[in-house]
C-alpha cells in the first residue's frame, strides 16, 4: 500500500507559517489585502472564490470582493482592473475565470499589473518562469512541488510524466520540475501511447480532467502519483483522474481527490498575496 500524500495536511502547515508572517507584517502596520473580481453566476466559481475568501480571513489577509453582472463588458471589467492596479492598498487582483463569453480572458489576463498578478497567469510571469528570473508562480503547480518537497520525493533527475498541457497547470508544471532537474515529458490529447509513456514516470501527474483515465497498467511499481484533476462522478461527487483504488497498490506515494493537490492551490494562494505585500511595501 501507497503513501497516500495528504495535501490537507500540508496546507494547514504552510497557511499555519503564512499567518505567523501576516501577523508580524501587521505590527508593522502593513495588511496584506486582496481583491477577487467574479464576474456573473458561474456556480462553481462562486464557491471557488468563497473558499478563497474564507482562507484569507483564517491568516489575516484582507479580501475584497468585487462582483460584477454577467453581461459586464470588457472594457468595464478591463477600467476596474486598472482601477486596482493603482490601489496601493491591494496587493494582489485575481479575476476569476472562467470569464463569460463577451470577454476575452488572454486580455483581461493581460492588464493585470504583473506585481499584483497573484495567480501567476501574465505573460511576464510565465515568461520569468522560463528565464528562471523571480515572479508569481501559478498556484497548483506550485503546490504541487511544496507537496512533492514535503514528501521527500526526489525531483532532480527523475522522469516526470505529465499528463495535461494547459497554461495554469501541465506547462508551468513542466517548467518548475525543469528548474529542478527534473527529465520532463509532457503529453496531450493527441499524444500516441500514453500508457506506455506514463507508464516510463518516476513522478506521473495527472492533470487532464479525465475521470479514470489513469489505471494500474500507467503506472510503474513503486511511482510517485500526483492527481491534480477535479472532476464530477455520475453521482455528483468530486474525484480525479486516477483509478485511487488500483493505482495505490502500485504506487509508492498518491494524492487523494479530494484533500491532495485541491488545498495546496489554496495555499500557495495565500503564499503569493504574502510575497506581493512583502516585496511592494520593499520589506
Ligand atoms: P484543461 O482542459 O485546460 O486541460 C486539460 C489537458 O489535458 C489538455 O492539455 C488536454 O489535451 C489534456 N487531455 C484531455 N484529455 C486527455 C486524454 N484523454 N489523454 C491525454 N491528455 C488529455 O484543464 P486544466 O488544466 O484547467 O485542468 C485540468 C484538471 O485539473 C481539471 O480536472 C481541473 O478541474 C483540475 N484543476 C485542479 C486544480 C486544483 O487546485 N486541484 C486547479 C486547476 C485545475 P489538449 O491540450 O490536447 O486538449
Amino acid at each position: 500500500m501507497s503513501t497516500v500524500i495528504d495535501g490537507k495536511l500540508t496546507s494547514a502547515k504552510v497557511r499555519e507559517q503564512i499567518r505567523e508572517e501576516v501577523d508580524k507584517l501587521k505590527e508593522n502596520g502593513i495588511k496584506p489585502s486582496l481583491t477577487v473580481i467574479r464576474v456573473g453566476e458561474d456556480p462553481a466559481s462562486k464557491v471557488y472564490v468563497r473558499n478563497k475568501q474564507k482562507a484569507c480571513a483564517e491568516v489575516g489577509i484582507e479580501s475584497e470582493l468585487i462582483h460584477l453582472p454577467e453581461e459586464t463588458d470588457e472594457q468595464e471589467l478591463i477600467r476596474i482592473v486598472e482601477e486596482c492596479n493603482q490601489d496601493p492598498l491591494t496587493d494582489g487582483i485575481l479575476v476569476q475565470l472562467p470569464l463569460p463569453a463577451q470577454i476575452d480572458e488572454e486580455r483581461v489576463k493581460s492588464v493585470i499589473d504583473p506585481a499584483k498578478d497573484v495567480d501567476g497567469f501574465h505573460a511576464v510571469n510565465m515568461g520569468r518562469l522560463i528565464t528562471g528570473e523571480a515572479g508569481f508562480v501559478p498556484c497548483t503547480p506550485a503546490g504541487i512541488i511544496r507537496l512533492l518537497d514535503e514528501y521527500d520525493i526526489g525531483i532532480d533527475g527523475a522522469h516526470c510524466v505529465i499528463v495535461g498541457r494547459s497554461q495554469i497547470v501541465g506547462k508551468p508544471l513542466a517548467l518548475l520540475l525543469l528548474g529542478r532537474n527534473a527529465t520532463v515529458t509532457i503529453c496531450h490529447s493527441r499524444t500516441r501511447n500514453l500508457k506506455e509513456i506514463c507508464k516510463q514516470a518516476d513522478i506521473l501527474i495527472s492533470a487532464a480532467g479525465q475521470t479514470g483515465l489513469i489505471t494500474a497498467d500507467h503506472v510503474k511499481d513503486q511511482a510517485v502519483v500526483i492527481d491534480v484533476a477535479m472532476n464530477r462522478d455520475e453521482n455528483g461527487k468530486l474525484c480525479g483522474d486516477v483509478k485511487f483504488d488500483e493505482v495505490s497498490k502500485k504506487a509508492a506515494a498518491i494524492t487523494p481527490v479530494p484533500g491532495g493537490v485541491g488545498p495546496m492551490t489554496v495555499a500557495m494562494l495565500l503564499n503569493n498575496c504574502l510575497q506581493s505585500a512583502k516585496g511592494r511595501k520593499a520589506l
